[in-house]
């Protein structure tokens, strides 16, 4: 599996920072002109090439390995364009000869009158922690990309983990929704619940109806920028609880010796949202999304299995007797004749753990 670990760099000097944007603006030149030839159809294309443009040998050796593979994608797709068009701000990219990383310390090759060897400070965070004991694992290292994004200079370094695969047996369903944002039911191979776990909702609603308000008010006077800085904000703020709950779900996962998870295929998720406005919908349908994805990868990570499964039926059948009943599901509670009166939601993901 490949992993992509994105590092913040300590603020550069102006005279750093200037740097990076002249190498960004030949690396721009650059890959246009490598488009270019490859649509006059030469495809044997080295560095020495491209003489005029002032970037390390190995950045445009990197550029012509990256374009290539974004023009294979371009003349498959069919598009009205001509050719291939590069924004401004492209990602200097390296492959993995040519960046190290020691400790916090990035250094890279850059061009100012000459190729020349840069070293950059990141932030010492958890997320470098982790790629400095996947190093040590002696990981292999892929490849690395400098950029810039609202005001901060980045740089993503892929390596790649081993596949590890679980031993264990149990089972955790997990239905993902709006009240409850992720309820957890944990069982045997015999089919015996072990745990259970809920994560509540109503954090989110209340600073979802505060980022709608403000959002409203911020509507009448036209002020997108202002708009768009909360959307951000917000989320951001879901992403951060994305993270917490999936971190929470696969440290219970671990504990309780689970080595599969099952979830249901999003389609379902658009339904039990139906009761809000097509905007929110949309911006719960991606959060669900992103919900399910850092489960899926943190789960990896620990070599469980990941499966997903059709929703059909999961909020409406009974996850004791099997009766389906659409009637049993009265907003919180599922209650059914055979006597099984449980939270909707825990009967939710009892039925995906049964599923499997
Ligand atoms: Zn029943």
């Amino acid at each position: 599996m490949q992993l992509t670990y994105v590092l913040e760099l300590l603020k550069p000097t102006k005279r750093k920072e200037n740097i990076f944007f002249e190498n960004i603006a030949e690396v721009v030149k650059n890959r246009q002109s490598i488009a270019n030839k490859l649509k006059a159809g030469k495809t044997k294309l080295s560095s020495a090439d491209f003489k005029e443009i002032n970037l390390p040998s190995a950045v445009k050796n990197q550029n012509i390995r990256e374009v290539k593979a974004l023009y294979k994608r371009f003349l498959k797709s069919n598009s009205d364009k001509e050719n291939l068009e590069f924004k401004d701000n492209q990602p200097i990219c390296y492959n993995n000869q040519n960046y190290k990383i020691d400790n916090h310390i990035i250094s890279i090759p850059l061009y100012t009158s000459k190729c020349q060897r840069f070293a950059f400070p990141v932030k010492e965070t958890n997320r470098l922690k982790e790629l400095q004991n996947h190093i040590k694992n002696s990981c292999k290292l892929g490849k690395a990309s400098l950029f810039y994004k609202r005001g901060k200079w980045y740089f993503a370094v892929t390596i790649k983990i081993d596949n590890k695969k679980s031993t264990n047996s149990n089972v955790m369903g997990i239905d993902i929704g709006l009240r409850q944002l992720a309820v957890a039911s944990i069982k045997t191979t015999k089919g015996k619940e072990i745990n259970r776990q809920f994560y509540d909702g109503k954090e989110a609603g209340f600073i979802r109806k505060k980022y709608r308000s403000l959002r409203r008010k911020l509507g009448k006077s036209k002020k997108i920028k202002a708009i768009k800085n909360i959307n951000d904000k917000e989320q951001r703020w879901m992403r951060d609880l994305n993270h917490k709950i999936s971190k929470q779900l696969i440290n219970l996962a671990v504990q309780e010796q689970v080595g599969t998870i099952i979830m249901e295929n999003l389609e379902n998720i658009r339904n039990t949202a139906q009761s809000l406005n097509k905007a929110d919908r949309n911006l719960h349908s991606w959060t669900f999304y992103q919900l399910q994805q850092f489960i899926e990868y943190k789960a990896k990570l620990t070599g469980i299995k990941v499966e997903y499964i059709n929703p059909k039926y999961t909020s409406q059948s009974c996850s004791k007797c099997g009766e389906v009943k659409k009637s049993n599901r009265k907003a919180n509670l599922y209650s059914c004749v055979c006597g099984n009166n449980i939270h909707a939601d825990l009967n939710a993901s009892r039925n995906i753990a049964n599923k499997y």
